[in-house]
């Protein structure tokens, strides 16, 4: 149970969070800190939060636990900030899709408060953002990856854990790395190939026929191109070494693929599409 819980930034991700841990019974208190007043207010009015920090030395001083839950972008300002507001009691953790440029941030501003500081991140979500799209099961069933390193506090790591299997999620743990070079894959290289194929249709000169024409498949790929283009950005510009092996991997995937269908190589095309359907029905069994 946790006494004082309080959100930076409140929006779709730090938004359900609070609705899980209030639906679970699970928090006393939820405070909200954020960029623009009207939000919070709004956060207010949904019933997300019960009351708005103004500052966050208000916000530090009265948690016990403090989320952060920015674009990872914004993450190391905050936590210098939050770093000379805190005290022992505090644990801060965070729910950023980069977890190496986060650690690193909280390394570097946190000194001695560093051990009481557990990198999450909820692999949840969904392509609308802000507190208004914000639900209490966004996180039912899901995983929760935390990424605490050989300094980790052991009771902050098991306060974050439990607070998560109480708003309904499983946790797993990962060292950073792994967690970016993984997620390159399976989450940010996913939505580089929705945006640029969006992207590239809205630029064609046909673009109004191919949109007219475009059925399930189409909406499917791209139903991702409409998240937050902040939150992607900052992704890119913090995970950039993983995702850029990423991106040349796929290159060399669809290099291959150019050749093949130049080539007529029929062959080649059937064993592709054979083996990928194998995979793609293998993972709708396992889910
Ligand atoms: P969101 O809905 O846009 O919410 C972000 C919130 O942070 C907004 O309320 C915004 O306030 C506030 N904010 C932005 N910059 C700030 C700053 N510099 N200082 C204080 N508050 C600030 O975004 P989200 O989807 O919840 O994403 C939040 C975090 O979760 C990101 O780190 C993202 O990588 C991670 N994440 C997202 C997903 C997903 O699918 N969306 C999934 C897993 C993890 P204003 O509205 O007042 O600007």
């Amino acid at each position: 149970m946790i006494n004082k819980l309080c959100i930076i930034g409140v929006g779709l991700i730090g938004g359900s969070l609070a609705r899980a841990l209030r639906a679970a019974g699970h928090v006393r208190e939820v405070s909200g800190y954020g960029r623009s007043i009207a939000n919070l207010q709004l956060a207010v009015e949904l019933g997300v939060i019960d009351r708005v920090e103004v500052s966050l030395a208000d916000a530090a001083r009265l948690a016990d636990v403090i989320v952060l839950a920015v674009p990872v972008g914004g993450m190391a300002e905050i936590l210098q900030q939050l770093a000379p507001l805190l005290t022992d009691q505090v644990i801060v953790t965070d729910v950023g899709s980069v977890k190496g440029a986060v650690v690193a941030a909280a390394r570097a501003a946190l000194g001695a408060r560093f051990p009481h500081f557990v990198p999450g991140h909820p692999i949840a979500g969904r392509e609308q953002s802000g507190v208004a799209a914000s639900v209490p099961d966004l996180f039912r069933h899901r995983r929760v990856i935390l990424t605490p390193g050989t300094e980790t506090d052991s009771t902050a790591l098991a306060r974050v854990r439990t607070m998560w299997e109480a708003a309904g999620a499983e946790t797993i743990e990962l060292t950073a790395e792994d967690h970016d070079r993984i997620l390159s894959v399976s989450s940010h290289l996913p939505q580089m190939l929705a945006t640029c194929l969006m992207d590239m249709v809205v630029r064609h000169d046909d673009h109004r026929a191919i949109l007219d024409c475009a059925a399930g498949g189409f909406r499917d790929v791209t139903r991702i191109a409409g998240s937050d283009p902040v939150m992607w950005r900052d992704i890119c510009l913090t995970n950039r070494d993983a995702m850029v092996n990423a991106l040349r991997q796929y290159h060399v995937e669809l290099r291959d693929l150019i050749s093949a269908v130049e080539k007529g190589d029929g062959e080649w095309l059937l064993d592709t599409f054979t083996r990928a359907k194998h995979a793609r029905d293998a993972l709708n069994r396992n889910k």
